[in-house]
């Protein structure tokens, strides 16, 4: 007999969207989405009136025969009516899919079919990209166009405008969704094979959303003016749309307008506070900055960067030259994405201070993490041992959707996550590589993201991705691929001098690629697959043997 005394409180409280979504419009009506429209102008409107789209939203979904569990596809760019979506369609117990747009053909075919989507909603700009491979489609009954733009040659499909326009106005009567029940649904891109569906719960989504309000972790209020430049087709753009409903702060929303030089304009005139993007996007944007000195970013105090290791020198020229400050976060499309995040404890701005900053900092609260060795120990967090992070927690996926291979992810309530990573006593995780980045040598591990951040702090460096070379006495060798900045006459010579004392003697690269561009992923990450491929082929430009 359990003679544990249970607590009185209202545990039974559910942990759903539907609490956002009244919370927005009872105490933040006020509040802003903002998004970006071709030709530079913006479009705005208030919770408020968001608010009431999303019930007209709603009741069209029910219209057009959504029922509890069907998926809803989204292949659209971070704007109003995504963000609408983002809550109508949970709201009424059916799941957002998310899909990103920049997939292959072939990788859409396969997610929308083993998804089993019903209805997709899609940007003007974007039909022609999805007209073709809508045949494809199994599952999909409507498509629902969103925009003025031409509706293609997409079969059944009708206009976003004109769905809430039949809905009419008036509350809705919301079905009850527990909170356990699937919310949201988004496939990694990053992985080997098929493509593996994360499904995320109201639950997770509520949780992981009020970690975002955390102070030591992205730290949005009500006070902040959010610009999410991470597509809301990616990891739930990093909990940033739910954060800013959440807490009642205005969202800014670039639509598909990511160059620096619209990001920089919308930037100086929009003044948000907190922004969040890959490092590619900040490295163009620092570029465009240091050519434009007119352009003011500094109203950006509290940038988030993460999805790859973060160069600390773009942090620190960032700061130093245009008063921007970026911290840097680490997770994956597992994680909701946000795992980890580097606030500094040191209050100095010394090394110590900025060591921390260029780490992936600590787990957030609810956040467990643990370090596994190839044997399967585990390993202690001393700041220089390193192993596979192992992550638990309220908002880590616990399985994929509708997958029998992926078991090997996870291990025994811990997902698996492919990262590299010392964590050092204070609890910060310094990731040192993807497993299958890593620069076997000799028997001991180079780390490919340290050797990029030392050979991107050098001045002329605009980008740099190590990947490892065959070497007969080795196993593998370091060839680092170099984007100069324009101009620059640097040679390899000069990169191995700066890389003297800033790394081990035997980490120093033996071959250089003087390439023009490093290939990025479908969601701007360095593609190291495509530059492993062209060495492979013998494709690979601009190289220069060292040693
Ligand atoms: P995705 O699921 O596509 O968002 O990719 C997740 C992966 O991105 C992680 O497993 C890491 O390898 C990488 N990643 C994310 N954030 C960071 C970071 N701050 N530093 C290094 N790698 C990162």
């Amino acid at each position: 007999m359990n003679s544990a005394l249970q607590g009185l409180m209202q545990d039974d409280f559910p942990l759903t969207l539907h609490h956002i979504r009244r919370r927005m419009r009872s105490c933040s009506p006020g509040a802003q989405v903002t998004t970006l429209t071709p030709g530079g102008s913006v479009e705005r409107a208030s919770f408020g009136e968001v608010s009431e789209r999303i019930d007209r939203l709603a009741r069209a979904l029910s219209r057009l025969g959504v029922e509890q569990g069907d998926r809803v596809g989204t292949f659209a760019w971070n704007n109003q009516r995504h963000f609408e979506l983002y809550f109508a369609i949970p709201c009424v117990g059916a799941v957002l899919h998310t899909l990103n747009i920049r997939l292959f053909e072939e990788q859409l075919t396969y997610i929308v079919n083993h998804a089993e989507d019903k209805v997709i909603f899609v940007d003007d700009s974007l039909v022609p990209v999805l007209e073709k491979i809508a045949p494809s489609f199994q599952s999909v009954t409507r498509y629902v166009v969103m925009g003025d733009g031409d509706m293609g040659e997409l079969p059944n499909a009708v206009r976003y405008e004109d769905l809430l326009e039949d809905a009419g106005t008036g509350s809705f009567d919301y079905p009850e969704v527990d909170e356990r029940q699937a919310a949201a649904l988004c496939y990694t891109s990053g992985t080997t094979g098929n493509p593996k569906g994360v499904l995320y719960s109201h639950r997770s989504i509520s949780l992981h959303s009020t970690a975002t309000l955390m102070k030591d972790s992205t730290g949005l209020s009500s006070s902040d003016r959010v610009l999410a430049v991470v597509p809301m087709f990616h990891a739930n753009a990093w909990g940033l749309p739910h954060g800013a409903a959440l807490a009642g702060a205005d969202l800014i929303l670039p639509d598909r307008f990511l160059g620096a030089e619209p990001l920089a304009k919308l930037i100086a005139e929009e003044r948000p506070t907190l922004m969040g993007c890959v490092p590619t996007i900040f490295l163009d944007l620092l570029r465009y900055a240091d050519g434009h000195p007119d352009v003011d970013l500094s109203s950006l105090s509290n940038a988030a960067c993460g999805g790859a290791a973060v160069p600390k020198q773009l942090m620190k020229d960032f700061e130093e030259r245009h008063g921007v400050r970026i911290f840097q976060a680490w997770g994956m499309t597992e994680t909701s994405p946000v795992a980890t995040y580097s606030r500094p404890l040191e209050r100095e701005h010394d090394d110590a201070y900025w060591d921390d900053r260029a780490k992936q900092g600590r787990p957030l609260p609810w956040v467990e993490l643990r370090l596994i060795d190839g044997e399967g120990g585990e390993v202690p967090w001393d700041g220089g041992s390193t192993g596979e992070i192992q992550v638990r927690g309220p908002w880590v996926a616990a399985r994929y959707f509708r997958d029998e291979s992926g078991d090997e992810k996870f291990d025994s309530g811990w997902l698996r996550t492919g990262d590299i990573a010392a964590v050092d006593q204070k609890g910060f995780v310094q990731i040192t590589d993807r497993a299958k980045d890593v620069i076997k040598s000799g028997g001991e591990w180079i780390s490919s993201v340290e050797l990029e951040n030392e050979v991107m702090s050098h001045p002329d460096v605009i980008e740099a991705a190590v990947i490892a070379k065959p070497d007969e006495r080795w196993a593998e060798r370091p060839l680092c691929c170099v984007v100069l900045r324009e101009g620059a006459s640097t040679t390899a010579e000069d990169l191995l001098d700066h890389l003297r004392g800033r790394v081990a003697k035997w980490w120093l690269p033996d071959e250089f690629a003087f390439v023009e561009e490093v290939p990025k992923t479908s969601v701007g990450k360095f593609d190291k697959k495509v530059l492993r491929s062209r060495l492979t082929e013998g494709t690979l430009e601009g190289r220069v043997l060292v040693s």
